[in-house]
């Protein structure tokens, strides 16, 4: 830095200790001239997204902001490959939310703690990812982002929280005030059954897509993959999806050409008997409810009249044991 009197090269002649990660450095300065200025300065270097950290909520985690990171998340929850959102959604969203952490991460940062600024030299700050979570449904809320604000809220709550329809009820009557009206009482599923799946999956080997007239080979992991979206995040996701591939191939049994939407259907159908939040992801996307006002109606529904619950068990292993042995 150059003396602001007379250009001559400066020295630091002491730098006040920081007050926070991100506050700026006071230091006093001399200058190597004749007259040997002295004069302060306050010096800050703009925080960087890079230095901004995010700590997970359930696992104290931390790691550095990616708006990649944050697309690809937006990705699942608004499950994109299913419904028919445009992709230029994440980056309006992304650059919003990139925006607005840089302007506000004050307000809401937390410390670091000096191990965490060990493992994370390069981090100033650290903010919540619930933080990063109410900057991304801000940047949803409004008129043509609704239905994506409510997926995004079901996948995220979903995650940790919500159970069932009614605590997307109550969540969507207190964000949109026209919608109030008394929550339905809970009521409970008629009757439960349990289901194994068989000991060979039937696989159809045609799928008739919508409004085309090609058809497609049917692929199971690319079937499994789409429930696996709708389950995001819910307990036990990974072999529940399994259970629910086989329940809907299954019921499709002696078909080798399938429509493509006996898959869909047949997964919603499946997901309504055993998981609210799924079944209302699921059927947010397949209905193509456009508006928050259907999809509260399709929510108050399900309380009203819940399905019959759907208990998957494993194949039991003794009728395996007691069978005739194969002969080849
Ligand atoms: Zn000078």
């Amino acid at each position: 830095m150059k003396c602001p009197t007379c250009a001559a090269d400066t020295k630091v002649v002491r730098t006040s200790p920081k007050v926070d990660s991100y506050a700026p450095v006071k230091r006093e300065r001399r200058c190597l001239g004749v007259s040997a200025h002295r004069f302060q300065t306050v010096e800050s270097e703009p925080l960087t997204l890079d230095q901004i950290g995010i700590r997970r909520s359930d696992s104290s985690q931390i790691r550095p902001y990616s708006g990649g990171e944050l697309g690809a998340n937006l990705r699942r929850s608004l499950m994109l490959n299913l419904s028919n959102t445009s992709t230029a959604i994440i980056e309006d969203v992304v650059r919003g939310v990139s925006a607005n952490l840089l302007r506000n991460y004050k307000r809401r940062h937390q410390r670091l703690s000096g191990a965490e600024r060990g493992g994370h030299s390069n981090l100033r700050v650290v903010v919540s990812d619930t933080f990063i979570a109410e900057l991304v449904e801000n940047e949803l809320d409004n008129d043509s982002t609704r239905v994506q604000l409510v997926l995004y809220a079901l996948a995220i709550r979903g995650r940790h929280g919500w159970s069932a329809a009614t605590d997307l009820l109550q969540w969507l009557q207190k964000r949109f005030v026209n919608l109030h009206q008394p929550l339905p009482a809970v009521i409970s599923p008629p009757r439960s059954f349990q289901w194994s799946p068989p000991m060979t999956m039937h696989l159809p080997t045609t799928v008739l897509k919508k409004n085309k007239r090609a058809s497609t080979p049917f692929r199971y992991e690319q079937f499994l993959k789409s429930i696996q979206y709708a389950l995001d995040g819910r307990p036990g996701a990974e072999e529940t999806a399994k259970m629910v591939a086989a329940f809907v191939l299954e019921g499709l049994r002696g078909q080798s050409v399938i429509h493509s939407t006996q898959l869909a259907i047949g997964v919603l159908n499946c997901l309504r008997q055993i998981d609210d939040i799924a079944y209302l992801r699921c059927a947010v996307v397949v209905k193509n409810l456009d508006s928050v006002t259907m999809i509260a109606d399709e929510t108050r529904e399900l309380m009203l009249s819940p399905s019959p619950r759907l208990l998957f068990t494993q194949p039991d292993p003794k009728l395996v044991e007691t069978g005739e042995p194969m002969v080849s």
